[in-house]
């Protein structure tokens, strides 16, 4: 085994959770170093980039709502900080959403969802099918209405990952384009990882935020092992014209037939159109059916994607948790952090997530925002569920 190389935290797993948590680490002052083998890559490559605390809220997940909240009135101080920082534009568009209903079931979900935003205390308008296509010329003449989010933006989530990057660099922190093999535990407690090639990186502090394989990292004890698995989500990109105007001029989507579509309109032209949900393991191939079907339903909603050249094809994996909740902050095992789990809105929450995962690693303890995100949320029943 090759000789320790430490710092005080060390970041398992570059994508933008990992990042901006070692990021916001070094600005507290923490040695910090991130191990990936291709930092700055992982879902954000795929991601359509919504901030949608708004139009994201399910039923039974209004605890989310809180900390979705937290970290999207967090995003223009957030953004504005990594681009004076960075120098990169990050496509962050405040430019709103709009959910729409082609027929009567469609009608009476979004009716549902308006209902319950309501009492949840949110911002978001209904409009009759005439008003959705006032705002959007571009819609089917058959939507039947819709809900107007005026809070629900989007940011390119390339690009934010790019930014991280280099925001990781000029804070100072380490990058090992490693994988790691194995966590070593010396006692009871975390001290580092082993890289693929042998290398021992010592840290005071580890953080396991590998996404979707934040639950494979051999070494991890059982109890602690996050119950995180990969949903496979599908995407098309399509360009927009220039001329004539803009195209869409915010976030549409609706539930056709069951299933979720959207289509997100960024400001360099590209038409994210997404996204499937599949249960499929680690696998991440782009299916026709998959792509049949966002086509068909974005068609439904918005007949003139068809004339547009389609430019690439995508499958990423979500990180989900039994909860769909993130998994943020100290573990059982002394010295074992985890920053997964962050599912359908890990985008939306990285502000959230780099300022909460600094706290608990300079103090020990959550921000009062995180703390129903606690890791010790599933350690709790799994241990109540063992026969005694
Ligand atoms: C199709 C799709 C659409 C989405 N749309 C949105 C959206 O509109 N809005 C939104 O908020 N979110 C969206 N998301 C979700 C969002 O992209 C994810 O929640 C977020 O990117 C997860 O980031 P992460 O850093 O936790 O994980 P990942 O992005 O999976 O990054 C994990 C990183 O860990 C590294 N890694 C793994 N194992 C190891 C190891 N053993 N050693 C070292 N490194 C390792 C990987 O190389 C990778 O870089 C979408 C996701 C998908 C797939």
């Amino acid at each position: 085994m090759s000789p320790t190389r430490t710092s005080d935290v060390l970041v398992v797993g570059g994508g933008i959770i990992g990042l901006v948590t070692a990021w916001r680490a070094a600005q507290r002052g923490l040695a910090t170093a991130v191990v990936d083998p291709e930092p700055g890559g992982g879902a954000a490559r795929v991601a359509a980039g919504m901030l949608a605390a708004v139009t994201e809220l399910h039923y039974g997940e209004e605890t989310l709502l809180g900390l979705n909240l937290a970290s999207a009135r967090r995003y223009p101080g957030f953004a504005a900080e990594l681009t004076e920082l960075t120098g990169h534009d990050l496509g962050y568009r405040a430019c709103g959403t709009l959910a729409v209903a082609l027929d009567a079931d469609d009608r009476a979900h979004l009716r549902e969802l308006h209902a319950l935003q309501q009492r949840s205390g949110l911002d978001s308008q209904w409009l009759s099918g005439r008003d959705c296509r006032r705002l959007e010329p571009m819609l089917a003449p058959g939507v039947r209405g819709g809900l107007r989010v005026d809070g629900d933006h989007q940011i390119d989530p390339r690009r934010l990952a790019a930014a991280l990057v280099t925001a990781c660099e000029r804070a100072g922190v380490t990058v090992h384009r490693a994988r790691a093999e194995r966590l070593v535990v010396a006692g009871d407690r975390a001290t580092g990882v082993v890289t693929a090639d042998g290398t021992e990186l010592g840290a005071g502090q580890v953080v396991l935020a590998a996404g979707s394989l934040s639950g494979r990292l051999a070494g991890v004890p059982a109890d602690v092992l996050p119950p995180v698995r990969p949903v496979k989500g599908q995407v098309v990109r399509l360009t927009m014209p220039a001329r004539h105007g803009p195209f869409l001029n915010r976030t549409v989507r609706a539930v056709v037939r069951g299933s979720h579509v959207y289509l997100v309109p960024r400001e360099n032209g590209e038409l994210v159109i997404g996204a499937t949900s599949e249960e499929m393991g680690w696998d991440t191939t782009v299916t026709a059916g998959g792509v049949y079907e966002l086509l068909r339903d974005a068609h439904e909603l918005v007949p003139g994607i068809t004339e547009l050249p389609l430019t690439e094809t995508l499958a990423g994996l979500r990180p989900a948790s039994p909860d769909n909740a993130p998994l943020l902050g100290p573990t059982e095992l002394e010295g074992l952090l985890l920053a997964t789990g962050h599912h359908r809105n890990g985008v939306l929450l990285t502000p959230v997530t780099g300022d909460a995962m600094a706290e608990a690693l300079t103090t020990g303890a959550l921000p009062e925002v995180a703390r129903p995100f606690t890791p010790r949320r599933f350690g709790a029943a799994v241990r109540t569920e063992q026969p005694a």
